[in-house]
């Protein structure tokens, strides 16, 4: 047989989702793959219902449906301060994922550089190779996962093309404030650099921490793509709704490489996340206790069995550190902790450019009664994982 392409060779398939495969082999309780198992809010799925019904069973425009392209940009307004124009500045995609991998193949070059802050969520890897960009990982060091401006200035000086920023961050649970974000902003400025935004967990947060939009910052908004998605703030990550927000001069070119790649996002589940689009502020509080309480209920328990852990600002993952178990692989350690304790995570090198081999990522976007079965199987971590 021929060789298959050379782009696709120096990635293996993504080890998060790997690890859902691996927690439902052993019947474990699924605490890797980062999605909800309680329901989406009732009016959305009342909407799907009657959509099912209406005339939404063809392509949608293929940059969006104009329903929820305005609907979009009216919620965005609302949270970022900024008027979004939803005929020129948005681009609804299949998911964040592919609105990430149009947003590189949009400002890249093959051979071009990215600056990738370290850890990171894995798809950033696969984005770049996929798109001929080469990385430049700039480490976010613990436990404050802290980045050093003189490092990150070094990483621009090497040129790049662009910076990945995934804010409120996975894994790490870092949330950037906004003197942070203000020097990656005066970097972006200096060396003439696109800044592409992961900003998924954006109503994702814990008390005090708040989340600035980085399009919001002075002069940002013409070098930022903004990606964003439906998937975690309306717990409908099988909808596969994302989207680019960003000038009309790169939505004029991302717009190009997503209708070439999928066409569109399903047009009858754009219709009826309209309804979420327009929920109130009420609804955004009533995320962010829900989250908070899961967040309490997870690291009580991780406490209680005296577990080290990180305890994440905003998104919902938590490290755990398990070096005082001294395994080589943390890929081991995780199958044996889904088939031996009966719990999924993520090992946490498949977030690491470094060599990192002591953490494992939980995420808890959970039932409390799902978490607390977790934690019961943890109660024998300590014996069942012991070399
Ligand atoms: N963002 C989720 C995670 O990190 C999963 C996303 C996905 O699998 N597409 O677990």
């Amino acid at each position: 047989m021929p060789k298959l392409s050379r782009r696709t060779a120096d990635f293996t398939d993504s080890v998060i989702r790997r690890m859902t495969r691996i927690s439902n082999k052993y019947g474990a309780v699924n605490l890797s793959q980062g999605f909800p198992d309680f329901e989406p809010p009732k009016e959305i799925l009342k909407r799907l219902t009657e959509v099912a019904n209406e005339d939404f069973h063809q392509y949608s425009i293929t940059w969006g449906a104009q329903n929820f392209r305005e609907a979009l940009a009216k919620k965005h307004e609302h949270f970022t301060g900024m008027k979004i124009d939803p005929n020129s500045e948005i681009v609804v995609t299949c998911g964040s994922t592919e609105a990430m991998m149009s947003a590189m193949m949009s400002v890249t070059n093959p051979g071009d550089k990215v600056i990738v802050f370290s850890p990171f969520y894995e798809n950033y890897g696969a984005d770049t190779i996929l798109s001929g960009a080469e990385p430049i990982y700039v480490p976010l060091v613990p436990p404050e996962f802290s980045f050093d401006a003189d490092v990150l200035e070094d990483a621009f000086k090497k040129k790049p093309k662009a910076l990945i920023l995934c804010n409120p961050s996975n894994p790490c649970g870092k949330v950037f404030t906004y003197d942070e974000l203000k020097i990656i902003a005066d970097l972006a400025e200096k060396y003439d650099t696109f800044v592409i935004t992961d900003e998924v967990y954006e109503h994702i947060l814990y008390v005090p921490h708040k989340h600035t939009y980085f399009a919001s910052l002075p002069k940002m908004r013409d070098r930022t793509i903004s990606c964003g998605s439906l998937s975690k703030t309306y717990s409908i990550t099988g909808w596969r709704l994302g989207y680019v927000i960003a000038s009309p001069y790169i939505i004029d070119t991302v717009r190009k490489v997503h209708d070439f790649l999928t066409v569109g996002a399903p047009a009858p589940l754009q219709e009826a996340a309209v309804v979420g689009l327009r929920f109130g502020d009420d609804y955004y509080e009533d995320l962010q206790r829900k989250y908070t309480e899961k967040r309490e209920l997870l690291l009580n328990g991780l406490d209680g069995l005296k577990i080290s852990h990180t305890t994440p600002e905003g998104a919902y993952y938590v490290l755990l550190d398990i070096s005082e178990f001294g395994y080589e692989s943390d890929l081991v350690f995780c199958e044996k902790l889904a088939k031996e304790v009966g719990v999924g995570a993520v090992p946490g090198s498949s977030f690491f450019k470094e060599p990192e081999n002591r953490y494992i990522r939980l995420h808890f976007a959970k039932k409390s009664s799902t978490l607390n079965e977790a934690l019961n199987r943890l109660e024998s971590f300590r014996k069942k994982m012991s070399l």
